[in-house]
C-alpha cells in the first residue's frame, strides 16, 4: 500500500466522522452517491448484496483481473503468462462473480460470446505496448490512500499500474471501451486519475507525475491506445469541492432515489428501492 500524508491545506476544521465501518472515502462511493443517493445507502451503509450484476461490469472486472495477473508477474520478475493462463483468470473471475449473484446478459450476448471477445482482447493486449510498460514497475492494483482535504476522511483507491522511468512516475488506468477515446474524452474522464496522481505525489519527491489511460477496445479486431492526461490543479480543486459537498450530504443521511433508465436498468437494488418508504 502506498500511504501518503494528509495535505497541506490545513484549516481549523476537524475531520468529520467516517461512515459505518469505513474510515475512508472512495471515488466510486462518491460517484455512486452522485448518481443515486439511495443506491449509495443500500451499497455502502446497509451493505446489501445486489440481486443481479450486469454482464458488462463482470466482463470489465474479469478482463481487468487478467491484465493485473499479467503485470503482477512482471512486478515479481517472473516470466509473464500467455493467453491461455490469462483466459483462465478471466473465467475464474466470471465464475466467482456468478457464484455470488446472477449475471444479467443483454439481448444477443451470452457467456460464450463474451469469453471469445475476452480471448481476442487479451491476445491484442499481449501484442501491444500495454503489456510491457517501459520502466520499473512499482505497483500493480496498488492501494493508494491519503488526504485530499481536512474536511474529508482519507481517500482510498487502487491504482492499476504505477511505474517509474528516468523522466517520471506514471500512474496508468486501464479501461475497456467500445471505441478509442479522444483526448477530450480522456480529460473528461480524468478525475479519478488526477486524484490518484495527487495521492502518489510524495512517493518519489520531486519526480514529475505522468497520468495515462490505457484503452483496450471491444471491437471484433480489438485496438489499444495510450492517452496522456495533463495534471490540472484547477480540476483537482474542483474534485476536492465535489467530494466535500458529497461528504456533507452523506453526513446528513439524506437518501433518496434518482430513477432514470440509465441509473435503474443495471441496478441490483430495484426490489429494495420499490419497497423503500423513505
Ligand atoms: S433502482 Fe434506480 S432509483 Fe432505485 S436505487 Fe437503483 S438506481 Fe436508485
Amino acid at each position: 500500500m502506498i500511504r501518503l500524508a494528509v495535505p497541506s491545506q490545513a484549516t481549523n476544521s476537524k475531520p468529520l466522522a467516517a461512515p459505518v465501518q469505513r474510515d475512508y472515502l472512495s471515488y466510486s462511493a462518491v460517484r455512486t452517491f452522485q448518481s443515486c443517493p439511495l443506491k449509495y445507502k443500500f451499497r455502502y451503509v446497509d451493505q446489501l448484496p445486489e440481486a443481479v450484476v450486469s454482464a458488462s461490469l463482470v466482463f470489465g472486472s474479469a478482463l481487468h483481473a487478467a491484465v493485473e495477473h499479467h503485470l503482477r508477474f512482471q512486478l515479481e520478475g517472473e516470466t509473464a503468462p500467455g493467453v491461455p493462463q490469462l483466459l483462465q483468470v478471466y473465467r475464474d473471475h466470471v465464475h466467482a462473480a456468478q457464484s455470488q449473484q446472477p449475471i444479467k446478459y443483454p439481448r444477443g450476448e451470452d457467456a460464450a460470446a463474451l469469453e471469445e471477445q475476452a480471448a481476442r482482447m487479451l491476445t491484442t493486449y499481449l501484442q501491444s505496448e500495454l503489456a510491457t510498460p517501459v520502466g520499473r514497475i512499482l505497483g500493480v492494483e496498488e492501494q493508494v490512500r491519503g488526504g485530499l482535504s481536512p474536511r474529508l476522511p482519507e481517500i482510498m483507491g487502487y491504482a492499476d499500474l504505477i511505474f517509474e522511468t528516468d523522466e517520471a512516475l506514471t500512474v496508468r488506468d486501464f479501461k475497456t471501451a467500445k471505441a478509442k477515446w479522444s483526448l477530450e474524452q480522456a480529460n473528461e474522464q480524468s478525475d479519478q486519475l488526477l486524484l490518484y496522481g495527487h495521492l502518489v505525489r510524495d512517493l518519489i519527491p520531486g519526480k514529475p507525475i505522468r497520468l495515462q489511460f490505457a484503452i483496450l477496445t471491444k471491437h471484433k479486431t480489438p485496438q489499444t491506445q495510450v492517452l496522456d492526461v495533463q495534471p490540472s490543479m484547477q480540476r483537482l480543486q474542483r474534485t476536492r469541492r465535489i467530494f466535500e459537498s458529497v461528504w456533507k450530504a452523506i453526513q446528513s443521511h439524506n437518501y433518496y432515489p434518482v430513477p432514470s433508465p440509465l441509473n435503474c436498468s443495471g441496478c441490483g437494488y430495484r426490489k429494495q428501492c420499490a419497497a423503500w418508504k423513505g
